[in-house]
């Protein structure tokens, strides 16, 4: 045996059980605990974090240990370690990106799946949790007054996938299945030599052309249509989607952004999907972080116009929905391509039920094979908070955005680039990109916030996404404080 090898524990007293029940409950409160003692004293903490790459792994041993350890020795290295080398994404005065907000109730939905431990992969392998997704999706389809047809009631239906570009990738292959009927050629080879063409404005999140280059149609196939007025100009796809179908090229997937990463800004989807339609394209709508302020009759008009011609529509209810990362909701209209796309039945996966039809097997709605149970977060949320407070908290975010912005345009010193989009304020030092760079950074560094930045309209912004669980009108009073007495006489 080699030195560095030490012997496997021989003695039985080493070995702990891997699943102690009444060992789990013990360890299981101290680690709720734990998490709300978190929860009450992270707005003291610095937002960001200010450890060096590698400090984090050299306060920690390089081997992993041959004896158990118990809880409150890894506990105490978490409060060490782990917690220094942490931005706080659920800090109050968090602002950076967009939110990656969570709650209680989605916390212990996760636990709960955690320690249910099963696999969803198809109806079969544990019902329960197909029917409940396929239900909490068809619940937050009313909720935010998505067309019908993206109901699971009729050819559509909703499915969580990981990630808003995950969602995107699945809507990407499903279009093209249902221009090329990969499957019904039996090769599963796209036998056309015209390539196919994926649109989406400058502003799309980087998601497309990742999807495009996964999913094979390249990466030079993506067209990045320029905008007018914050959105994608319809005119503008109309002449590329034109061109390319005169060029005897196969125009394929349309992305419309509804609340763009950068600015918030909105596509405008009707005009786009008459476009799109011409060619038969599919028209997938990225709602990923504005969606769930659909939730809000009074914020959907823009949101949802266009969307009962979208082929497929997806939000994060990670971002602005309390329910933990990860949770991206896409729905589809029609889910023939999708499941034609991605099933695959090996043998040992085949049952009476998938046969006969009549049941969801969501893996042909995803890439991997094997699923978690994530339906149960988002119905804990739904269920414990309420549509009421989800709304009533949206709402207080847009009405702080506003006041935050109205603060913005009281002071000479800064200007707004662009119009606050629902809870996102983008702005800028009228001095210029480098005081705005240099504001941002030393915001930043006081501990207290923290900021993101973006390009808008060729300048450098300075980005305020409101959405956190803990933000409160006064952090975000805080902030402008902080922000106007560092800009000084910039
Ligand atoms: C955040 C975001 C995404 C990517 O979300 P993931 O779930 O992290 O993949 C895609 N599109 C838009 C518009 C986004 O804001």
């Amino acid at each position: 045996m080699n030195d560095d090898e030490a012997a496997p524990p021989s003695s039985a007293p080493d070995r702990v059980p891997a699943f102690d029940p009444e060992r789990f409950r013990v360890e299981g409160r101290a680690v709720v605990d734990w998490i709300a003692d978190y929860w009450s004293a992270v707005e003291r903490r610095p937002v960001l974090s200010s450890v060096a790459p590698g400090w984090v792994r050299s306060h920690l041993p390089s081997r992993a240990p041959e004896a158990p350890e118990p809880l409150a020795d890894v506990l105490a290295d978490a409060d060490r370690v782990i917690l220094p080398g942490l931005t706080h994404w659920q800090h109050p005065a968090f602002f950076g990106w967009f939110p990656a907000s969570t709650c209680g109730p989605s916390i212990l939905g996760e636990l709960l799946a955690a320690g249910l431990g099963v696999q969803g992969m198809l109806w079969a392998t544990s019902p329960a949790c197909t029917e409940l997704e396929t239900l909490v999706l068809d619940w937050l389809r009313d909720l935010l007054g998505l067309p019908v047809r993206f109901a699971s009631t009729g050819a559509g239906g909703g499915v969580i996938q990981d990630s808003a570009s995950s969602g995107l990738l699945c809507a990407l292959v499903a279009a093209r299945e249902r221009a090329t009927d990969l499957r019904s050629n039996a090769t599963g080879v796209d036998q056309d030599a015209r390539p196919l063409v994926v649109y989406a404005s400058v502003d799309a999140h980087s998601s497309v052309e990742k999807a495009a280059g996964i999913a094979g149609i390249g990466r030079q196939w993506l067209r990045r249509i320029p905008g007018a007025g914050g959105g994608m100009d319809p005119a503008a796809l109309a002449r590329a989607m034109d061109e390319d179908a005169g060029a005897g090229r196969r125009p394929c997937f349309v992305v419309a952004t509804v609340g763009t990463t950068a600015s918030g800004a909105v596509d405008p989807v009707p005009a786009i999907a008459a476009v799109a339609a011409r060619h038969a394209a599919w028209l997938h709508v990225d709602a990923a972080w504005a969606g769930a302020a659909a939730l809000c009759p009074e914020f959907r008009g823009p949101l949802l116009a266009g969307a009962e011609a979208a082929d497929s529509w997806g939000f994060n209810p990670h971002k602005w929905l309390l329910v933990n990362f990860d949770c991206h909701a896409l729905w589809v209209a029609d889910r023939t391509a999708l499941v034609r796309a991605l099933s695959t039945k090996p043998d040992y996966l085949r049952n009476a039920a998938s046969d006969a039809g009549g049941v969801i097997d969501y893996s042909d709605w995803q890439v991997p094979l094997g699923r978690r149970f994530r339906a149960l977060k988002l119905w804990m949320t739904l269920r414990m908070l309420g549509a009421e407070a989800l709304r009533a908290r949206i709402r207080d975010h847009v009405t702080w955005a506003g006041e935050f912005a109205a603060m913005l345009r009281g002071d000479p010193r800064f200007e707004l680039l662009a119009e606050p989009s629902l809870s996102l304020v983008c702005f800028a030092l009228r001095s210029g990109d480098e005081t705005s760079r240099d504001l941002l950074d030393r915001v930043n560094a006081t501990g207290a916030a923290c900021l993101s930045h973006a390009r808008v309209a060729g300048r450098f912004a300075l980005r305020l996404a409101i959405g956190g669980p803990l933000t409160e009108r006064r952090h975000v009073e805080q902030v402008w404080r902080t922000l106007a007495a560092l800009a000084g006489s910039a």
